[in-house]
């Protein structure tokens, strides 16, 4: 495929689209299995739930596979209760979004236009860009502080045309994250006009003392909106579904721009599903628990440097270009995330996966980096 900048109809994109750089996913392993002529390929490079979805969910899913001749219901109503009733909120406050991805992309279609700002961190997540991009709007990035936001930094950048800050917390490359009370402090300061975003992909994993599960603010900030994801812990990333919490004229702004079945049926009814059964979630969370032992010990031994993360992913710092180290790893099968792109080179991402999975990469990477 072409560079952005060379495709002949450049010129005649929405401005923004023409120098955008699209989103870099994980290679799936059927791919490095196809080019390498390889079986027996292990991906941790997308930050997925190494259990699957739990058998619940898989059982709805086969119970729901003859009424795909159906459209979904566009409005979710099932879902957004049951999302509503396990946040104790109402459901006009929740918008459905095809992954969270999706609800991202809500927010900049509905906030930011050309002429206004986002501000985001260094090093945040890559859909903060490429969605402010896409609209034409203009961003202002913050240099991070220990790799993660430095909300002085953001605060310094917000002004009259700021319309959207984006927060991850935790942040995914980097597994950093905000502790409650000066991230509270920071949205109290934010003038009125500004959409706080506290994207919260990664929360089921975080066991800190003082972090903060925001949209138990949302109460006091109309204009904060929390995102949540299916995609990881529920392990649910292939069929798309996350959600946004939000003040409820937020969310019919939000839904304004929302394709009427931005999720699927099966999406719906395996999230409603996968709600129920928290104890696979709290599963999940244990074994994450004991992957990230077993990799910090394992880089430790290694005499690696890592960023401390809070997430299901851990980034190592190789201080060395990580883009010749990744290549090796695939050529032993093991599939990670060189993060060159959030202006990390000599870091490598992977995520947490089952022991035998993360035994694996630890060897690989042993042998490669030797
Ligand atoms: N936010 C963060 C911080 C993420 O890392 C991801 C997934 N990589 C997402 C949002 C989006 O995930 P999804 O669209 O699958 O919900």
């Amino acid at each position: 495929m072409n560079a952005p900048t060379q495709n002949p109809f450049s010129s005649f994109t929405a401005p923004g689209v023409a120098e955008l750089h699209p989103y870099v996913p994980g290679k799936p392993e059927s791919e490095l299995e196809r080019e390498l002529g390889i079986s027996n390929t292990i991906k941790l490079a997308s930050n997925e739930n190494p259990l699957g979805p739990s058998e619940q969910v898989q059982q709805i899913l086969r119970s729901q596979l003859a009424d795909l001749a159906r459209y979904p219901d566009g409005g979710g109503f099932s879902l957004r209760r049951k999302l509503a009733d396990h946040h104790g909120m109402d459901s006009d406050t929740v918008t459905l979004g095809n992954g969270s991805n999706d609800v991202l992309d809500l927010i900049a279609r509905c906030f930011l236009y050309p002429g206004v700002e986002a501000v985001f961190s260094e090093h945040a997540f890559a859909v903060y860009p490429i969605s402010t991009q896409a609209v034409g709007a203009s961003a202002r990035v913050a240099p991070a502080r220990n790799y993660g936001h430095d909300l002085d930094a953001m605060a310094d950048l917000v002004g009259e045309h700021t319309r959207v800050v984006f927060i991850a917390n935790p942040n995914n490359p980097t597994g950093t994250w905000l502790k409650a009370e000066p991230l509270r402090r920071f949205i109290a300061g934010l003038p009125g006009h500004v959409m706080v975003v506290l994207d919260e992909a990664y929360i089921d994993y975080v066991d800190e003392p003082d972090y903060p599960d925001a949209s138990l603010w949302l109460t006091d900030f109309p204009n904060l909106i929390v995102t949540r994801t299916f995609s990881k812990a529920y392990g649910l990333a292939g069929l798309r579904v996350g959600y946004g919490l939000s003040h409820a004229s937020v969310a019919e702004l939000l839904n304004r721009v929302r394709q009427p079945f931005n999720v699927n049926s099966l999406a719906q009814a395996a999230a409603e599903a996968a709600l129920d059964d928290q104890e696979h979630i709290r599963r999940s969370v244990l074994m994450n628990r004991q992957g990230m032992t077993q990799l910090i010990s394992g880089c430790e031994k290694q005499g690696l440097d890592y960023i401390p993360s809070v997430g299901n992913f851990l980034t190592l710092d190789l201080g060395r270009p990580a883009g010749p180290v990744d290549q090796a790893l695939l050529r032993e099968g093991v599939i990670t995330r060189p993060i060159a792109g959030y202006g990390l080179p000599n870091h490598l991402r992977v995520s947490v996966g089952l022991p035998e999975e993360n035994e694996r990469f630890l060897a690989a990477l042993a042998r490669v980096l030797k």
